[in-house]
């Protein structure tokens, strides 16, 4: 079959092949301990649930205006307002079927054939076939560990050329961890608006931080502001990753042209999953309990890491934890022996751009964390 060239050597989503992988494992009877998994294990709260059991009785099942109710758009608003001091307008919000329809959007809005978007790595998964499936370029700028896997200024600079359309940002990260602080982010502000170069800003982990508090790079200047597309949704933060909410805030005629783009893909997000994800924004207190429970399990695998003598860069936020592979093999025939040998999925670091490297996800219970790190640490020693 010929298939057109820009989808060609697209590779599927390789956090969700895994996840579904040891889900099937599962489905079998035999005990898998799932690592892979990019979604908590908590259930989406009953306010939610209630909510769009309602929806559906009140008849709020056909199409709503292409970017999204107007209710949940005001209530979008508030929350960016008061969590993160930025002021939006309803025409500056668009409500997606996920954020990962945002990011899509919003590359195929502004992206011409041959722009490049600058990536830093490790990257989420999907952030360079997205930009792949735009015929644009992914230009992979590689972090080091000793910088927490944080872009610097001088890693960006060198980056930039006449082709730059924009940078991706990604804090807290996915698989890292990395949180960026007000000066870091003070400084990448600073050499893209010296440059107009857009940030798509992929806010996703915002409420899972530790032991500092997320900053939007969007809240730094009114310049900043102009440039960035703030990207979120209620996936992690409510634990509703299949209700499929995501939303996009930005400028107003950039929302206006993503908005035309989702007319004619999927015409509008979901009208249940909407109502209910309103009421997620009425109960922003929800997160904060699951952060408890993920603080305690990601404190006892780091733990365990350091007893089995692996290393690791210390997740400042995000459910993941990327650690380092001892021996010289690669991280897929690791993630594949420590599969097939001891039942527990990970997923390899070459997916996110890192070899020898391993994302561990800690959105599972603390059973199967303790069970899944005596797993590992048995899988590891016996490799010797
Ligand atoms: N974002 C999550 C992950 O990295 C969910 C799966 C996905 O869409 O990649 O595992």
């Amino acid at each position: 079959m010929k298939f057109a060239s820009r989808v060609r050597n697209v590779s599927p989503s390789a956090t969700l092949a895994i996840s579904a992988r040891a889900k099937e494992i599962r489905a079998t009877g035999e005990k898998v301990i799932n690592f892979a998994a990019g979604e908590p294990d908590f259930d989406t709260p009953e306010f939610v649930k209630k909510k769009a059991i309602e929806a559906i009785q009140q008849g709020k099942t056909k199409y709503t205006p292409v970017s999204g109710i107007e209710e949940l758009k005001k209530a979008i608003i508030r929350k960016l307002k008061e969590e993160n001091n930025l002021n939006y307008t309803p025409s500056q919000i668009l409500v997606c079927t996920g954020a990962k329809q945002g990011i899509y959007n919003f590359l195929q809005a502004v992206c011409e054939e041959g722009d490049e978007v600058i990536i830093p790595s490790p990257y989420w998964v999907s952030y360079p076939e997205i930009v792949n499936l735009c015929s644009a370029v992914p230009l992979i700028i590689p972090t080091e560990k000793v910088n927490g896997f944080k872009l610097t200024p001088s890693l960006l600079k060198s980056f930039i050329s006449a082709h730059t359309k924009v940078l991706i940002l990604n804090s807290p990260a996915n698989p890292t961890g990395a949180l960026y602080t007000f000066s870091e982010l003070s400084k990448i502000a600073e050499i893209a608006v010296r440059h107009g170069i857009y940030i798509l800003s992929d806010e996703v982990y915002e409420k899972i931080t530790y032991e500092k508090k997320h900053i939007s790079i969007a809240s730094l200047s009114s310049e900043v502001y102009r440039l960035t597309v703030v990207v979120n949704g209620v996936s992690k933060s409510w634990a509703m990753t299949g209700w499929r909410i995501g939303y996009v805030a930005g400028d107003e005629q950039i929302i206006s042209k993503m908005s035309v783009i989702q007319s004619h893909s999927t015409s509008c997000p979901n009208s249940i999953a909407q109502y209910a994800a309103l009421a997620a924004f009425e109960e922003r207190e929800f997160p904060s309990q699951m952060l408890i429970e993920f603080r305690k399990r990601r404190d006892y695998i780091l733990k365990k890491l350091e007893e089995i003598g692996i290393s690791y860069i210390k997740p400042e936020g995000g459910f993941y934890v990327f650690f380092r592979i001892n021996s010289k093999e690669d991280s897929k025939s690791f993630a594949l022996k420590l599969l097939n040998e001891e039942r527990v999925a990970v997923v390899p670091g070459v997916a996110f751009g890192r070899e020898g490297w391993i994302r561990l996800s800690f959105a599972t219970s603390f059973e199967d964390i303790k069970e899944g790190m005596q797993r590992i640490e048995r899988f590891v020693r016996r490799r010797g």
